[in-house]
């Protein structure tokens, strides 16, 4: 905003930027605690997205539709609601600016924007996305898509992928290839996918008392781990990816992951968790 700016146009004694989980979250809970707090929230979104769900949709086991509400419908009812993004904080002066050209002036400010999906980061990974196998449970457009290609998957390659943090959960990437494995084993086409999951850290897990209980699964669905190997570009058409895989050295080659498909196999599966780091990002006029 420049100089000329006289003052905001709208003011509360708290502003939360973001209607997601956090904003949603934070404002019923301080509401519960003083329902006469004078609270706007800014968030142009209508819908409000679960999306630890599209784990499970990606899994079968949940609908797309239940995944997402109407914005209205999750807004506590004490709290203004502003229908538009953020596109300028202005903290010396406390106001902020939106993409309608309002201002929101503020006591408190709370910022919950969540994070930005970086999906440019992989070369050719946004026109492969939800055709050619490639997939992500990360996406509202696609999780459906995974479980359309678990479902049709009878045998030839499946590669997992999990990036560097920051990732949003650090459990929804190995869920995708629990999820999927199972389902391949109860379908008995298991033993007839090579299942490979690549991950950029050098361990299946951060939290080590977590990793003994998960090379059970591990084990038990034959997937081979690929540590330091994090996914750079996709071809969809060609049903290729490349990596980049360091050794222990710390020497960095590319390594390209061709689909070796069975002759009984319908499609191969490329299941993208995220793209590369630094991913996601923070959103656009909020970072
Ligand atoms: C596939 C998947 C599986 C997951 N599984 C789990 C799990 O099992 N357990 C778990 O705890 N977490 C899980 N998560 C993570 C969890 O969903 C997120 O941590 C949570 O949604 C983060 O909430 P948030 O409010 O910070 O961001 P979001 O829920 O992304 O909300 C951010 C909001 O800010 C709004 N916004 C963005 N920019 C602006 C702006 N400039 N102005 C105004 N508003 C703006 C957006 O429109 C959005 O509504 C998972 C996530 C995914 C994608």
């Amino acid at each position: 905003m420049n100089d000329q700016h006289w003052g905001p146009t709208i003011s509360a004694d708290i502003v939360v930027i973001g209607g997601g989980t956090a904003g949603i979250g934070f404002v019923a809970s301080l509401l519960k605690r003083d329902p006469s707090l004078n609270i706007t929230v800014i968030e142009p979104s209508a819908e409000h997205y679960y999306q630890p769900a599209w784990t499970l949709v990606g899994g079968g086991a949940y609908t797309l539709e239940d995944t997402v509400r109407p914005m209205s419908s999750v807004m506590p009812r004490q709290a203004t609601w502003l229908q538009a993004s953020v596109t300028d904080i202005a903290a010396d002066r406390q106001y902020l600016t939106l993409d309608d050209g309002r201002t929101v002036g503020y006591q408190n400010l709370i910022v919950c924007p969540g994070l930005r999906l970086a999906w440019e980061k992989i070369e050719g990974l946004q026109e492969a996305l939800g055709q050619h196998g490639v997939t992500s449970n990360y996406s509202y457009r696609h999780a459906a898509y995974t479980w359309e290609l678990v479902k049709g998957l009878r045998g030839g390659k499946a590669i997992f992928t999990q990036p560097p943090i920051p990732i949003k959960c650090a459990g929804a990437p190995q869920k995708a290839l629990y999820l999927s494995c199972d389902h391949w084993l109860k379908s008995g086409v298991l033993n007839k996918i090579d299942v490979e999951f690549n991950l950029a850290g050098a361990a299946l897990f951060g939290v080590p008392t977590f990793v003994p209980p998960l090379m059970k699964y591990i084990e038990k669905y034959n997937a081979r781990l690929a540590f330091t190997s994090n996914l750079i570009k996709v071809d969809g058409p060609a049903k290729a990816a490349w990596f980049e895989v360091k050794d222990a050295a710390g020497n960095v080659t590319v390594e390209e992951k061709p689909s070796i498909c069975c002759t009984s196999c319908r499609r191969r599966l490329l299941r993208i968790s995220s793209g590369k780091a630094p991913w996601p990002t923070p959103p656009a006029g909020a970072k």
